[in-house]
């Protein structure tokens, strides 16, 4: 490696490949003793002797790069440069907001958040779980609820959901039909729309007083109107109950604190997106969807929900409840497909709340409200038709024809103002927490030809005599929200950033310690990839803004399709659904519509090997699709026996197969030709699900070797971080064939799609804000870097099975002895042996600092571990160490000289309490317990709990925020 630098070329001294050796752990020293220990020559044998012949690649990725990070930085800031910052008014679910730069700073940019994992192992991720429950208890105060979730993926398809849960849970209404209130944003309609088309349900729409002469079984009322409207639901949702219709709202956050409650209206779930509490709007997303609902419905609702239960010493703990409920359990009768969330979201809403607290956020929400009313009052007095009485930041002008609208909207472009068209004569005017009285005066302005002449200042004065000059007495909101002391305690910077670091203390995450999550590819999220996501000029756009002000997203969208078509041979992508569940939706549904297109309507059944993802099962479902699993053989291959007999029973009814490939048996099928042959022979369609993409980029494109359609986990192969469960993002690929089916978008044309495609997400192009990491890491990479890097990843991986193979059974390997970029480990002999679990160990890594591997999946007692290109050798080493004192500590009850209840590994993890205990009673020493290797010596995250019992949280339900005396107690 070293150059002689006296006789290096300029390039040579740029260094022009040095990031590629900062995201890549080991260096070339590193990676020859790890090729050595396996007994190989070279990185090129390895290869030959994992990936078959028959897929691998044989050129070069078509790349450009590699980039320095100075480089790739400059050249993104002039795309960022082409997008242009309006003041928009567009509303529609989208506000600008202040996001507070103590959260901006420790939270949105800080490792210690955006790099952990979704709280699987929840005594070392109390920080974030705490958060959550405290967004659970915002969403439930704000939408007067029982039960929230910890958040959705947007305001669409939490809608859409709350449309599915409807229908799940109506038993006493067989109708099929959900109605939809005429004034709800447009962009969720068509969420609603595409999910209800693949679930034969019938969408109706109408004015909410339509609603009661409507036999449906469900509804979508939006609280305010889309167009700004407030009005009291109470009656019309107590009519359609006696309909025996179940009734969602749609509403808005900031609204909410001075707006009567949808739960106090009746309402049976609440839906929404909580952007506007601090997150940048992002030009659509990621943004947290939240899910609120009556507690009867606990076990029907979609996404994850926090829940309150004990450690085994009693104290209050908290975790995912009713876990089994996790899709890759429930499978096709799974709630919904949601895996991947919006975890960092959710949590960066909920300091927002807690640090204005209830008092900061009316003032808040007054302000929003005082500022809409002096726009309101001001049109009146100058003679404009404004719409609505009653409302909260919306005000709607009729401007009585097409032309004078134009006129109206154009000259407000001239000044850089956005607004809303709502339809040929209306216009839109949605106000937010950045807007000043400067600003409304402009915009009477852009009304008044240059000069409204009135005086704000005196009007502020009479309308701040009457309150809420637009909200009815009747509809203000009367009840005390945000009691509870987390939310009215943390209002000084000071203690803000101290409940932050707090909590982000008790968490595991990647600044830690290698996570080596099997599936879920916990690679490097490097700062140069993170540092555009929080540029105004990506942040501060509105989805739908004009096209000719987002010409720099749109160059990047364009950019960063092209590069995902070299890396994966499609020839179109997708970059609207919001995770890799998403993507498999979206992809099914163009399965469905190519199909339709030609007339082949028969099609109804897909293949899903054993091995599958839980989230495949319950996409198929969503599409209408009948699962039919095919087998896996003993070495952990699809069986193409069964599968062969499976297309010979269904032969022409068979739509597709999903199947994950290298498949989350880690393992290169040999066979996955003539299995994608196989399947087109009979005319389906090979779906890949693109998650283990991080063991094929630069080896073998699933575009070439067989699939029509895959989902890229950006969040997994392309380095968007998991954010403690979310954002993610899942763009798809497909084949020619399939790109005319590619979903559509009601309001911003996505080029080359058809609107009648259907929606998948409520913005254009999904969580648009984080594709600037992708689009960072392939650019720095190059071709070179990115098939180095897959290269690496396998070569961790067997250097992992290899060192702890002589410890532990390795479930799978491929002919020539090798694993793709994970291995499983099988601990079932050993469970058999000592009663020793997978949960044992799992917690007993937490002891020495570590996350465990994915456990029982897709094997139950097995982990699986990736460890990905990103980790040196010696975390490895370390990694490896770990497990094999662990495994040390199982022969000492294997022999019987340790009993199993009474081995570090039955008490893992320890907790500080259990260590600094003046009577110290167990069979092995402290150090032991808590310090079991060296480095924990220098570093240690200590579990903020001791092992925590799921099976009471969930006998007993709690998912709020506890008292703070429960703490105490325990
Ligand atoms: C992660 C994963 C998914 C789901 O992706 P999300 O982005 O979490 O929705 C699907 N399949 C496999 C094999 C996965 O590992």
């Amino acid at each position: 490696m070293s150059a002689d630098f006296r006789t290096a070329s300029l390039s040579q001294l740029t260094g022009q490949d040095e990031f590629i050796q900062r995201h890549i752990g080991p260096d070339a020293e590193q990676a020859q003793t790890m090729l050595q220990a396996l007994g190989l020559a070279s990185i090129d044998e390895l290869v030959r002797k994992t990936v078959p012949a028959g897929i691998r690649l044989d050129g070069r990725l078509a790349l450009n790069g590699p980039r320095t990070e100075a480089e790739a930085l400059a050249e993104l800031r002039a795309i960022a440069g082409k997008n242009k910052l309006f003041k928009t008014y567009i509303g529609m679910g989208y506000h600008d907001t202040h996001v507070p730069n103590v959260i901006l700073r420790n939270v949105l940019e800080n490792p210690g958040w955006y790099t952990a994992y979704t709280p699987y192992q929840p005594e070392i991720a109390q920080g974030r779980l705490e958060a959550l429950l405290n967004f659970q208890q915002m969403i439930m105060d704000l939408t007067g609820m029982e039960m929230a979730n910890a958040s959705m993926l947007d305001e669409g398809t939490a809608a859409a959901e709350a449309m599915a849960m409807c229908a799940r849970q109506n038993k006493k209404n067989r109708s099929t039909t959900f109605f939809v209130d005429a004034d709800t944003h447009p962009q969720t309609l068509a969420v609603i729309r595409t999910r209800a088309e693949h679930f034969d349900i019938e969408v109706v729409t109408g004015s909410a007083d339509e609603l009661a002469s409507t036999e449906c079984f469900g509804a979508l009322l939006q609280y305010p109107g889309s167009t700004g409207a407030v009005r009291d639901l109470t009656d019309i949702i107590a009519q359609a109950h006696d309909n025996k219709t179940l009734v969602t709202v749609a509403t808005d956050l900031m609204g909410l604190m001075l707006l009567k409650s949808p739960g106090s209206m009746g309402a049976d779930v609440v839906v929404g997106t909580n952007q506007r509490f601090g997150i940048p709007m992002g030009f659509g997303g990621p943004h947290a969807g939240f899910f609120a609902f009556r507690e009867a419905f606990k076990r029907s609702a979609p996404g994850r929900i926090i829940g309150v239960s004990v450690d085994t010493k009693g104290k209050p703990a908290l975790r995912m409840a009713m876990q089994t409920r996790e899709q890759h359990i429930r499978r096709e009768k799974a709630n919904s497909n949601i895996c991947t969330s919006q975890v960092l979201l959710a949590v960066m809403s909920v300091f927002y709340a807690i640090y204005h607290g209830p008092e900061g956020l009316k003032r808040i929400a007054e302000r929003i409200h005082r500022l809409a009313a002096l726009v309101s009052e001001g049109l009146s007095a100058k003679g404009f038709i404004v719409v609505h009485d009653s409302y909260f930041d919306t005000i709607t002008v009729d401007m009585g024809s097409a032309k004078k609208q134009e006129g109206i909207y154009q000259a407000a472009l001239i000044h850089e103002i956005n607004l809303r068209k709502v339809d040929e004569t209306r216009l839109g005017i949605s106000l937010n927490e950045t807007t000043t009285l400067d600003d409304v005066s402009r915009l009477l302005n852009v009304f008044c030809a240059g000069d409204h002449a009135l005086d704000l200042e005196a009007m502020d004065a009479e309308l701040a005599a009457q309150g809420t000059p637009g909200i009815p007495a009747s509809l203000k909101r009367t009840d005390a929200v945000l009691t509870h002391p987390v939310f009215n305690s943390y209002h000084s910077e000071t203690e803000m950033l101290r409940y932050v670091k707090r909590l982000e203390s008790r968490d595991v995450a990647l600044n830690h310690s290698m996570i080596p999550l099997g599936s879920c590819t916990m690679k490097l999220n490097a700062t140069a990839e993170m540092i555009p996501v929080t540029w105004p000029q990506f942040g501060k756009l509105h989805p739908f803004a004009p096209l000719e002000q987002t010409q720099g997203y749109q160059a990047l969208f364009e950019e960063l399709q092209n590069l995902l078509k070299a890396c994966t041979g499609y020839d179109a992508i997708s970059l609207q659904p919001n995770a890799g569940s998403q993507g498999e939706y979206a992809g099914l549904v163009a399965i469905k519509k190519y199909f339709e297109s030609k007339g082949d309507t028969e099609r109804d059944i897909c293949l899903i090997p054993a091995s599958a993802h839980g989230t495949n099962p319950a996409s198929a479902q969503m599409v209408g699709m009948k699962v039919v699993v095919t087998a896996c053989d003993s070495k952990g291959n699809v069986d193409l026996a069964d599968l062969q007999a499976k297309i010979d029973t269904f032969g022409e009814r068979i739509a597709c197969i999903m199947v994950t490939y290298p498949s989350t048996h880690g393992v290169f099928e040999e066979g996955i030709t003539q299995l994608c042959d196989m399947i087109h022979a009979v005319g389906g369609q090979v779906y890949i699900d693109g998650a283990n993409l991080n063991a094929l980029v630069g080896l073998a494109a699933p575009g070439q070797f067989g699939g029509d359609v895959s989902h890229l986990n950006l969040h997994k192969t392309f380095c968007i971080p998991h954010g403690g469960g979310g954002p993610g993002m899942g763009p798809i690929g497909v084949g020619a064939h399939l790109a005319p089916f590619l979903p559509g978008h009601p309001i911003s044309a996505v080029p080359g799609t058809n609107p009648a495609n259907g929606t998948i997400s409520a913005a254009p192009w999904g969580s648009a804000s984080i594709l600037p990491i992708s689009w960072m890491y392939i650019k720095m990479m190059g071709a070179e870097g990115m098939r180095k890097a897959t290269e690496i990843a396998i070569l961790n991986a067997n250097y992992v099975a290899k060192r702890l193979g002589d410890h532990y059974p390795i479930l799978y390997k491929g002919s020539e002895g090798f694993v793709a970029h994970e291995c499983l480990l099988d601990l079932r002999p050993l469970k058999e042996a000592s009663t020793i679990t997978e949960e044992d160990i799992a917690k007993r890594l937490m002891d020495f600092g570590f996350h465990a591997p994915t456990m029982s999946f897709p094997v139950p007692g097995t982990l699986m571990i990736e460890p990905t290109e990103s980790e040196s050798k010696a975390e490895l080493d370390r990694f490896c160490d770990a497990m094999i004192a662990i495994r040390r500590e199982i022969a000492q009850v294997e022999s019987g000289e340790l009993n199993a209840d009474q081995s570090p590994l039955r008490h893992a993890p320890h907790t500080q309490d259990d260590v600094l205990t003046d009577n110290w009673e167990r069979p092995y020493n402290r150090d032991t317990a808590a310090r079991p290797a060296s480095w924990l010596k220098i570093h240690k995250v200590w579990p903020s709990v001791n092992r925590i019992d799921n099976v009471y949280g969930d006998r007993n339900l709690i998912c709020s925020c506890p008292s703070p005396e429960a703490y105490t107690e325990g």
